[in-house]
């Protein structure tokens, strides 16, 4: 690992400004950079416009700037990527690993009651593969969405694979996108690019080895190696931090009305994130001398993680 060039990211929706919970993904996602002598770079992932919010993005880059984070690169903004999302898409029709899809939700709902799916994990329920060119294709209707192909690459009669990866603090861990997920959606019908091959698109163009973030994400990350694999793109070392959760026992997040960053004192709030990784520092210092102690701190926490030693949070 350390003979690689290391480069990390960032990557908040700017959906509203940070909290506590977004703080320790980029926290972790810093101090690795800087643990293993990489960059650190900072992506606004403005795809899903309807749910940004006007402002938040420079209002992030404000809190992580007053924390003492700062991107290595000139910041990027997924809305200014159309042309490279659309060449990922186009790239992959022409290997027939995505196909158009024409069903409303309602359609999905109803083909989802007669199959019996069940959702799993996340709650997601499979798409039922209606538009699948190999069940009938569009059979008419207009396309609406575009999706990949999970069976792509496979002989029809394969049984539906399973995908594997190592988190780095999770350990192994296992998929099968084809029956848990489904075809998921590329393009959709509002005609937004989705997280999944924005994400998968600007890693690689960044040239990001390693992905630090929430464990609310893990669940993505085995639709993002199908997705690399098809694309022919590498796939990063991933690593998901600890979940902070509320009072409430819930996950913080912006849609359950997180509170935004108390950053009066961005030392104390910087403390509380490496609390949360199990880092064991002075709460003292301005920010950029506390991150320069927790450098070693991450580092041994790594180790913990990798010989299995996890504490529990
Ligand atoms: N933009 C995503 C979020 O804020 C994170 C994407 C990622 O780290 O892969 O939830």
């Amino acid at each position: 690992e350390g003979a690689l060039p290391y480069v990390g990211r960032f990557a908040p929706s700017p959906t509203g400004l940070l909290h506590a919970g977004s703080l320790v993904a980029a926290l972790a996602s810093w101090l690795d950079a800087r643990a293993h002598g990489g960059r650190w770079l900072v992506r606004i992932e403005d795809v899903d416009t309807p749910r940004c919010q006007p402002g938040a993005d420079d209002g992030i880059l404000q809190q992580l700037a007053t924390c003492g984070l700062t991107s290595d690169e000139p910041v990027c903004w997924q809305s200014q990527r159309d042309a490279e999302y659309q060449a990922a898409l186009d790239g992959l029709k022409t290997e027939q690993a995505a196909y158009p899809c024409g069903c409303s939700r309602k359609d999905i709902a109803t083909a989802q009651a007669a199959a019996h799916l069940e959702a799993r994990r996340h709650h997601i329920l499979p798409y039922p593969g209606t538009c699948r060119p190999d069940h009938g294709g569009l059979r008419g209707k207009p396309a609406r969405a575009w999706r990949f192909d999970t069976r792509w690459g496979l002989p029809p009669d394969a049984p539906a694979p399973l995908t594997t990866w190592r988190d780095r603090r999770l350990g192994a861990q296992h998929q099968c996108v084809s029956d848990e997920v489904g075809d998921f959606v590329l393009r959709r019908a509002d005609a937004l690019w989705a997280y999944q091959l924005a994400v998968v698109v600007d890693d690689a163009a960044q040239g990001v080895t390693h992905v630090v973030r929430g464990e609310d994400l893990a669940d993505n990350t085995a639709r993002q190696i199908l997705l690399q694999r098809a694309l022919s793109l590498p796939t990063p070392r991933y690593l998901h931090t600890p979940l902070v959760r509320g009072d409430n026992g819930e996950k913080l997040s912006k849609q359950n009305g997180a509170r935004a960053l108390d950053l009066r004192d961005p030392t104390a709030a910087l403390h509380a994130a490496g609390q949360h990784l199990g880092l064991h520092i002075a709460p003292t210092g301005k920010p950029a001398d506390w991150l320069q102690q927790a450098v070693p701190a991450w580092r041994d926490q790594l180790q913990a993680w990798a010989t299995g030693q996890q504490t529990a949070f």
